[in-house]
């Protein structure tokens, strides 16, 4: 699939094989491991993310979740040291996705979770990135792109659905406030629900 492409508006426009989105940047973590079920994908979690906190468009985000981050090149990155977490993708502002963990693989991004009564949410759960922070408004492009990569991922793994995709807020309230309040999930589903209708009609 050209890159050209992957702003249209379209379903098909990413393609996922062998448990990896096609056409986009692959830099595997080693924050990995096998879920329990690996047919058990069930759930997208959509969190927020930034390093340093605000400042958006460097390589820091990608150095944590590759376990590279220099926790001395910034005051607020000592707390990070040793830390292993990492999680399927991170779309940036710009609407550019990189991707560190193959979906049918346990990325760490939830922590300590639950979802309707189960918890480990990471044992089925694929988690996205937001480049952003809870109050910032997450751009146009990330919408989009979320939208198509959530209408691939809900067409590819028969357990998920359109119900089934919340915030890290709401697995872990009280201890995880992202994506935040800044994320406007009423325009999120309306566009995930256009892309599913787009590509029911494309099946017709
Ligand atoms: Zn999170």
């Amino acid at each position: 699939m050209p890159k050209s492409t992957l702003t249209a508006k379209s379903a098909a426009a990413f393609a996922i094989k062998q448990h990896r989105l096609q056409g986009v940047r692959y830099c595997p973590s080693p924050h990995v491991d096998a879920r329990p079920d690996p047919n058990d994908i069930s759930l997208l979690v959509v969190h927020g993310i930034s390093l340093p906190a605000g400042q958006f468009g460097g390589e820091f985000i990608t150095d944590l979740f590759l376990g590279e981050l220099d926790c001395t090149a910034h005051s607020e990155f000592a707390p990070l040291e040793g830390l292993r977490v990492s999680a399927h993708c991170l779309i940036r502002r710009d609407g550019e996705i990189i991707q560190y963990v193959d979906f049918d693989q346990r990325a760490w991004h939830a922590g300590v979770s639950s979802w309707q009564g189960r918890e480990r949410c990471n044992d089925f759960a694929i988690g996205i990135e937001l480049e952003g922070t809870d109050n910032t408004p997450y751009t146009e492009s990330q919408y989009q792109v979320l939208a198509q990569v959530a209408g691939a991922l809900t067409k590819h793994y028969p357990r998920l659905s359109a119900d089934r995709i919340v915030g890290h807020e709401d697995i872990a309230p009280g201890r995880k406030t992202d994506p935040g309040p800044a994320f406007n999930w009423d325009y999120f589903r309306s566009l995930l629900q256009q892309e599913t209708q787009q590509e029911a009609q494309q099946e017709d």
